[in-house]
């Protein structure tokens, strides 16, 4: 099966999309991106994931070529030609190609790419036994909510979660919980579900809301307020929510166990309601 790759309203195979060392967005990550992922083939909440496009689109002044429609018709022509069991979608959409400078140029033409990859699922052992996380300063800029591509503490995060050997860093500021370097955080506490809110501190994870929404339905008590280090390292629960992680118990931090050091019955609950709902 190939992988597909898409520029700029072309599909072609991923290793034939080629871009200027002069686009902005290989220049300054003036641009931003989203993933998306199949489940039987479908993409998940692939609305939520464009609408989230367009609001970063729209909080940098991006152009943006494409209606969400036309992108929707792109994400599912490109799983149709990769043809994969599972796929992960790629959408990046940069400022273009223009002498370097660092203010807009004058015409705008956004470079827009898409590739769709085979999405190989998490370890279900991982799942089973939870995960490992260290935590981290947040390093990152005060719009955390849009998603760009300026992931330098993200990655610098990573690799200092895969030196720890655990799977996630979490990022703190000034004592406060925001998120994971690729998730959002929750915790149960008090048989409550809480996590940090919605504002340019964190990304706001679709699958965040989604299992937010779901522990609603399941009559658990939510709370989207800030969660203090010293809160997270106490929960009863923790668990890691995002479009790869899906819902993942983190069951250490920093070497020492949160709750049991196992997943807790709210967390398995969860995930339980959140494979139902995928299905
Ligand atoms: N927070 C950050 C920093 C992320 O990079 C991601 C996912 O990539 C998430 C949260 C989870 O978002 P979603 O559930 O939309 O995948």
């Amino acid at each position: 099966m190939p992988d597909i790759g898409f520029l700029n309203g072309r599909f072609m195979a991923l290793e034939d999309v080629k871009i200027s060392v002069e686009d902005r967005g290989f220049q300054f990550g003036d641009g931003v991106y989203e993933v998306v992922r199949t489940y039987g083939g479908t993409p998940f909440r692939l609305q939520e994931h464009l609408q989230r496009l367009q609001r970063s689109v729209q909080a940098l002044a991006l152009p943006m070529p494409f209606t969400l429609d036309e992108w929707s018709d792109f994400v599912r022509e490109g799983v149709k030609r990769a043809g994969y069991s599972e796929h992960k979608i790629y959408i990046q959409i940069t400022r273009g190609v223009s002498p370097r400078d660092h203010a807009f140029p004058g015409h705008q033409n956004a470079t827009c790419v898409m590739t769709v990859r085979e999405l190989r699922a998490l370890d279900p052992a991982l799942r089973r036994s939870g995960v490992s996380a260290i935590t981290t300063p947040d390093l990152r800029w005060g719009r955390c909510d849009i998603k760009s591509l300026n992931l330098l503490p993200n990655v610098l995060a990573r690799q200092q979660a895969k030196e720890a050997g655990v799977f996630e860093a979490v990022f703190v500021r000034n004592d406060i919980v925001t998120e994971g370097a690729v998730s959002n955080v929750m915790i149960v506490s008090k048989g409550r579900l809480c996590t940090a809110p919605e504002d340019a501190r964190i990304l706001s994870g679709v699958t965040r809301r989604l299992v937010l929404d779901l522990a609603r339905k399941a009559g658990i008590g939510v709370q989207e307020r800030d969660i203090l280090l010293d809160e997270l390292r106490a929960a009863d629960e923790a668990l890691l929510t995002g479009t790869t992680v899906e819902v993942l118990p983190l069951v250490r931090l920093d070497g020492r166990p949160i709750g049991g050091g196992a997943p807790g019955p709210v967390t398995t609950r969860l995930a339980g309601s959140f494979g139902d709902g995928r299905a």
